[in-house]
């Protein structure tokens, strides 16, 4: 299972404003997926003649598929008409990915924000645009800098600011076993990283909700 960075699938000089965005990724084969959970699963010792685990590796197999595939939507934009230039804000956007050294999920949070240019985000897309890039294999550094960079692509906003927190089953559940652990990443563009105002409102706003 590879990682691919996804990128908006139109982009061209002229700007489209409401572009298609999908999931950039090669096809999955879900034949061999499942017969690579069966071999996994026997190589770890159990059992699947056992009528319990008969049907596991191809759920195994499915519920990988679907934490690696995000929804494809449309990025819609409108006018910024009333030339709104203060912060706008979505927190508490759940979030779930996978980390790429273990395959293990990583749980949590963002905070997505913007100060709008000429056009300003549907609502509803900053959960979906969080979800599209949250869904493959990878950092949480990673994560948090693609979704920033997608919406300073996709918007041409005067800032962008993206914060994580979330806990990595790979450091609470195994490893160093440290439950309740969260890891925090912010990833920050234009007047929400330069001028000290709209950075400190963002990450006063975004600081360490539970
Ligand atoms: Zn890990």
């Amino acid at each position: 299972m590879s990682s691919v960075a996804s990128l908006p699938t139109e982009r061209s000089t002229t700007r489209n404003w409401r572009p298609r965005v999908s999931h950039a990724r090669p096809g999955v084969d879900h034949v061999a997926a499942e017969q690579a959970a069966t071999d996994l699963l026997v190589a770890l010792g159990l059992d699947l003649e056992n009528e319990n685990l008969a049907e596991t590796p191809r759920r195994m197999a499915q519920a990988l598929i679907e934490m690696t595939s995000g929804p494809d939507f449309d990025l819609t934009t409108f006018p910024n008409d009333e030339a709104y230039d203060e912060l706008v804000l979505v927190q508490d956007i759940p979030l779930q990915s996978l980390c790429e050294h273990h395959i293990l999920p990583f749980v949590g949070v963002a905070h997505v924000g913007y100060l709008p240019g000429e056009r300003i985000l549907g609502l509803s897309k900053f959960a979906r645009m969080v979800e599209l890039h949250a869904r493959r294999p990878q950092t949480q550094e990673r994560l948090t800098q693609r979704i920033a960079d997608h919406l300073q692509d996709a918007l041409a906003p005067q800032g962008v600011g993206v914060v994580i927190q979330a806990e990595h089953t790979c450091m609470t559940l195994r490893g160093a076993r440290a439950p309740g652990a969260r890891t925090t990443t912010s990833a920050l563009f234009g007047r929400l990283r330069d001028d000290p105002r709209s950075r400190s409102e963002f990450l006063a706003l975004t600081r360490s909700t539970p």
